[in-house]
């Protein structure tokens, strides 16, 4: 991703700043190949997931599970090799789809929240690869019961679109989830989350914040999670994970340096 400079859109960890109770092993930037990121390549997407668990990047049985169940490959443009690289790769309007280990970085962290019956949402859901496999850990399950909500906003129409038919391509049963409305893409301003369906128990935000926005702390419900970049482009990005607490109060859990494309700010509009 960091070879691309600044029209990436989701940079891997580029230094752990200050890690509240745990630190992360990831890092590795443009210029540094980290421990564990960057180098979870595999030829296939069952290689790729080996490989992201090899290297300790996927750790939970959900997150591995859910990952093998999805093939990275329905969302790149690119061939095969690319696909399965550890980079980013782009998906147009100057957006790309994250590298695989900050997918099962950005999962782990969720893995919490993704229980059957639970209602997440992906903010910049560009590809829709995250929350296909959101989905996948939500309603995969021999214990789900068919309720719950993976929600993807993203403010590009045209991404929008082509993510919900790459996810339609990833399996009959992910076809069937967004007709059945268990899973939903929608064009929006992530600035203003989606209240329709609020209070979520997870929100996975996929680009920079300026700030954490309001609306999504608004939505998330007490004890859910919320994981975003914050930050301004270029100048020291955290990965937050904050978990709400009974009484309203965030509560940061890890924070980790990290490069993002921002969250832009659109004044609702969809681009
Ligand atoms: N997890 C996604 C990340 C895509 S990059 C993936 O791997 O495919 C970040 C995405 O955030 C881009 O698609 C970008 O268009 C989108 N984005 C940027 N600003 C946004 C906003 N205000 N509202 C919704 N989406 C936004």
């Amino acid at each position: 991703m960091g070879s691309r400079g600044t029209t990436v859109a989701a940079v891997a960890a580029v230094l752990v700043l200050s890690a509240l109770p745990a630190r992360q092993a990831l890092s590795g930037n443009a210029g540094r190949r980290g421990a564990m990121a960057w180098r979870s390549h595999g030829t296939d997407n069952a290689s790729m997931v080996s490989t992201l668990k090899a290297n300790g990047v996927v750790r939970s049985p959900i997150v591995e599970t859910s990952m093998r169940a999805v093939d990275r490959a329905n969302f790149v443009d690119s061939d095969a090799s690319s696909a399965y690289a550890d980079s980013p790769q782009p998906i147009g309007h100057g957006q790309t789809i994250s590298a695989p280990h900050m997918h099962a970085h950005m999962l782990e962290k969720l893995a919490p929240c993704l229980f059957p019956g639970a209602k997440v949402l992906d903010v910049g859901s560009g590809s829709g690869y995250l929350s296909a496999v959101i989905a996948s850990a939500i309603f995969g399950s021999d214990t789900s019961d068919g309720t719950g909500l993976a929600a993807g906003i993203e403010v590009y129409n045209e991404l929008a679109t082509r993510s919900k038919r790459a996810i339609a391509n990833v399996s009959e049963q992910h076809r069937q989830w967004l007709e059945s409305g268990n899973i939903v893409i929608e064009a929006s301003d992530g600035w203003s989350g989606r209240p329709c369906d609020a209070p979520y128990d997870a929100i996975h935000v996929g680009a920079a914040a300026s700030k954490v926005p309001d609306a999504l702390v608004e939505q998330l419900k007490p004890n859910g999670r919320l994981v975003i970049p914050v930050g301004q482009q270029g100048a020291g990005q955290e990965l937050l994970v904050l978990d709400k607490q009974a009484d309203g109060t965030m509560v940061p859990r890890e924070r980790m340096g990290v490069m993002f494309v921002p969250l832009s700010h659109t004044n609702g509009k969809t681009l």
